[in-house]
């Protein structure tokens, strides 16, 4: 029987790109709306890397299913790591997009140093198991006025000077070639796979 992989997100644009990312290996990958019983623990770690791990390990144990979660967000070197793990909600717990890019150019203004990098942080376990957790990023630099209107996020400020584009005017499936989302899951990938095989008894 074909194994099942569950995603432990509610954002169906980040289970439609980790299922097509991970459309050439025999496996079922399904959302947390297969799966109304599992919460997921609220994202208080210090690291990417430690939300990942406790989201993917809460959804296995309570799914009793191979599971994998991710965490992301962007850092800008300029202001020391910000807004790292708080990238969701760096202009408050109720914050848009667009309060999010307004906050992060007012930190930036009259900075010339203009590095920042999405880092993204996936794990994958099994029930009672440990989690493998994985990183991948993608690197660029934060704009003075935003360009673009595809993606989400902090898409319209992060451009890509070996590719004269910002994120947001990419499109989705360039963004995926080398998104930190995309990298990450590369990265998994034989780890998944033999996972699974373990976990189908293979
Ligand atoms: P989370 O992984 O869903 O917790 O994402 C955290 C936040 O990081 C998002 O709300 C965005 O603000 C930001 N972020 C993560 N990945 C991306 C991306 O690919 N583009 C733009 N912003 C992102």
């Amino acid at each position: 029987m074909e194994n099942r992989l569950l995603v432990a997100t509610s954002n169906q644009g980040k289970l439609r790109e980790i299922r097509r990312l991970l459309s050439d290996i025999d496996v079922c990958v399904v959302g947390l709306e297969d799966y109304p019983g599992v919460i997921l623990p609220p994202e208080t770690g210090d690291s990417f890397s430690a939300n990942a791990v406790a989201k993917a390990q809460a959804a296995a144990q309570l799914s009793r299913c191979p599971a994998v979660a991710d965490d992301s967000g962007l850092e800008v070197e300029a202001l020391g790591g910000e807004p790292g793990v708080r990238s969701a909600r760096y202009a408050g717990e109720e914050a848009d997009d667009a309060a999010n890019n307004r906050l992060l150019l007012a930190r930036l203004q009259g900075e010339n140093s203009r590095s920042a990098r999405f880092v993204c942080a996936l794990a994958y376990c099994l029930p009672g198991h440990l989690p493998h957790v994985v990183v991948g990023e993608c690197c660029g630099e934060i704009l003075d006025v935003p360009r673009g209107t595809n993606g989400f996020g902090y898409d319209p400020l992060f451009y890509l000077p070996e590719l004269g584009k910002t994120l947001a005017e990419l499109t989705v499936d360039d963004k995926n070639r080398i998104s930190h989302r995309a990298s990450a899951l590369q990265v998994a990938k034989p780890g998944l796979v033999a996972m699974l095989a373990r976990a189908g008894g293979g």
